[in-house]
């Protein structure tokens, strides 16, 4: 297992009215697309709290980005909310993970859907695509409750507007879908059949993160839909 190392905050803005981006300056090595790093707070009083939390740059950046919910009776997350301020410094370790990952190399068409913060991981393998892989078919999922909710969606508009084989479909749970292609529902096998039939591409990489539960119902969704189970890759972040 990799080292502690003191990480320096550099910039925190606000996503969205829960997500908070943060971007760190910190020794670790570079990651691939996918991976996550280990959080640890340490208390005066020896207390130690370890959360894990996915890098949502792109491999190389010059600061990595993590994306941050805020959970109203959360420890770590509040911590980053309420306490947390540039120039602070904080312990990481990674970069960790050897099988939610996915490079350049590894091809497509690729299929990512994300759930709420799930979308963490998948949009540093977006940014590593944008940078590398453009004429790879890319299809992004994105559910959330509502478009207040959406983080990235400037930077995801202005993909979609430059890269031709970039499709970016937002879910969203409680609002109307904002564009013809969106959906206003909960994803199913239905939506996900609809989805890839328009898209006319057979994914070959998989990947989807969020909640257990989200996670859980996109799965059974795909599998259904008849994307084949060996190509569905899986990051849960816990929760309902
Ligand atoms: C690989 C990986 C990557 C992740 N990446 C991200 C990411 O990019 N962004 C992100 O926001 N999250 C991410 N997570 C989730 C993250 O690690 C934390 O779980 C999340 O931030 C909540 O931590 P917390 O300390 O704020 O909440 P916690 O204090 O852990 O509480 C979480 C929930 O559990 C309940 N709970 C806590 N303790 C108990 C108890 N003893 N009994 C009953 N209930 C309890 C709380 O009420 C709360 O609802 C990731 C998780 C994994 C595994």
């Amino acid at each position: 297992m990799s080292a502690w190392v003191e990480s320096r905050i550099d910039r925190v803005e606000p996503a969205t009215p829960r997500l908070k981006r943060f971007f760190l300056t910190t020794p670790l090595a570079r990651h691939v697309a996918g991976q996550h790093v280990d959080v640890r707070l340490t208390a005066e009083d020896g207390y130690e709290a370890r959360r894990s939390y996915s890098i949502a740059s792109a491999p190389g950046a010059s600061e990595i980005e993590l994306l941050i919910e805020r959970l109203d009776d959360g420890e770590v997350s509040l911590f980053f909310h309420d306490i947390a301020l540039p120039g602070d410094t904080i312990e990481l370790r990674g970069p960790l993970g050897g099988h939610f990952i996915w490079r350049p190399a590894d091809g497509g068409p690729l299929l990512l859907v994300a759930g709420g913060s799930g979308v963490a991981p998948l949009m540093a393998m977006v940014r590593d695509w944008a940078g590398s892989a453009r004429a790879t078919p890319l299809m992004l999922v994105y559910s959330t409750r509502t478009s207040a909710e959406l983080a990235f969606a400037d930077e995801l508009r202005a993909l979609e507007a430059t890269a031709p084989s970039f499709t970016w479909v937002a879910v969203t749970t409680r609002e109307a879908p904002l564009r013809e292609r969106d959906r206003g529902r909960r994803i199913d096998s239905a939506a996900l059949r609809a989805l890839l039939a328009a898209w006319g591409q057979r994914p070959a990489q998989v990947f989807v993160c969020g909640s257990n539960r989200f996670v859980e119902a996109v799965t059974v969704g795909l599998l259904d839909a008849g994307v084949p189970a060996p190509v569905i890759r899986t990051e849960r972040y816990g929760g309902a």
